[in-house]
């Protein structure tokens, strides 16, 4: 049987924040009826899928999933983990925002089987947070990492962003200085991007705010590929660092095309070559699932090129392409297929190949979409 992961989407948030792009329901009123259908929906896709791998990894995200009570999330791990084989260290994690956890509550998440801890700190100074419009402080932020360590979670990551309008290279700095002193195992450091349809993207189509220059953005990035692994925090993905053996295995599993179920209003999923998607309503979702106990709203099956393409792509964001699998997989040898190309990303330091895994360098993470778009079919 082979490994396969599940998210499940939570989109409860107490107030959207201003570059947003997921999913997000501010009222809460239909809690109730997003647990029933998420209980239908597992059932539903465990008639197929029930033998046919073992579950490695649960990932609640949102949303807010940790505005919901332990026992709605308990229901779901009960099931899940009543209806597939899972490893004793299987990995559970839960998203949550730095005002909407206490001690209790955290505590409560540990007994029910979550033993990692994502929290949205985003910064630790108070102006850029403001920017973002996020519902907490840094004060908030710090006292959040210290409960969850004190509550006893021992695997805890937090996101940053960077390149938030009008932070310099220096806020940048101090931000991730404080982080590396928290008791936290892993660092996600995402640059802002503006998503269309979000009110910080039309604020700057109308030139209310600027964000940092490409420059600037460049600037922070190599500033952090550089800050991060001298405390200890190593880098395995373009955006994720991790103290050593606390990668997220969720998030290895989806940079390896590993499968997984999605479950939830805008939830995504892959199996082998079948990819679909939920409806992104929490109420045309929950009337779906009562109607055909599921909320597929659209699905594809990918053919070998767009497999190929997602292997590179996702390959060479995390921890290279090994290139004996392709070449079995595809037969396809990338390294002479595109010979020229690589002599050149190879001697000017951009990737390395070791026991046959091709692999960016910090330099090639700076250009890894240039260099997809080259390899890609
Ligand atoms: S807390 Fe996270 S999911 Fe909720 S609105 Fe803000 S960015 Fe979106």
């Amino acid at each position: 049987m082979k490994p396969f992961s599940v998210y499940v989407h939570i989109p409860f948030c107490n107030v959207k924040c201003n570059y947003c792009d997921f999913y997000v329901v501010i009222k809460h009123e239909k809690k109730g009826a997003l647990l029933y259908s998420l209980l239908r929906e597992i059932d539903y896709f465990a008639e197929i899928y029930h033998d046919k791998g073992y579950l490695q990894t649960i990932y609640f995200g949102g949303g807010t999933p940790s505005l919901v009570e332990p026992n709605f999330l308990y229901q779901i791990i009960q099931k899940l983990t009543k209806i597939y084989k899972y490893p004793e260290d299987i990995e559970v994690t839960i998203e949550s925002n730095p005002n909407t956890i206490d001690e209790q509550k955290l505590k409560e998440f540990l007994s029910i089987g979550i033993n990692r801890l994502s929290i949205g700190v985003q910064s630790f100074l108070d102006e850029d947070l403001k920017y973002l419009t996020r519902d907490h402080d840094s004060k908030t932020a710090l006292k959040s990492i210290e409960t969850a360590a004190k509550a006893g979670f021992e695997n805890i990551n937090i996101d940053l962003m960077f390149s938030i309008p009008g932070q310099t290279l220096d806020d940048w700095k101090e931000t991730l200085r404080i982080a590396v002193q928290q008791p936290v195992k892993h660092i996600s450091a995402y640059s802002l991007t503006l998503e269309p349809g979000t009110s910080l993207y039309y604020q700057s189509k109308k030139g209310i705010i600027y964000l940092p220059s490409i420059e600037q953005d460049a600037d922070m990035y190599e500033f952090t590929m550089d800050f991060l692994p001298e405390h200890g925090f190593v880098q395995y993905e373009v955006s994720n660092f991790a103290k050593p053996s606390y990668e997220s295995i969720h998030n290895l599993n989806y940079w390896y095309r590993i499968n997984y179920l999605g479950f939830g209003p805008s939830s995504h999923s892959l199996w082998d070559n079948r990819r679909w998607h939920n409806y992104r309503n929490i109420s045309r979702y929950i009337e779906k699932v009562n109607e055909q106990k599921h909320a597929i709203k659209d699905e594809e099956f990918l053919n070998p090129t767009e497999i190929y393409n997602e292997r590179i792509y996702l390959g060479l964001r995390s921890r290279g392409i090994n290139l004996k699998q392709l070449e079995e997989e595809f037969n396809i040898n990338l390294l002479k297929h595109e010979e020229r190309f690589f002599k050149e990303l190879i001697e000017n330091g951009f990737a390395v190949v070791e026991n046959d895994m091709l692999r960016l360098t910090k330099k090639g993470y700076l250009l890894v979409d240039e260099i997809c778009e080259q390899l890609m079919l």
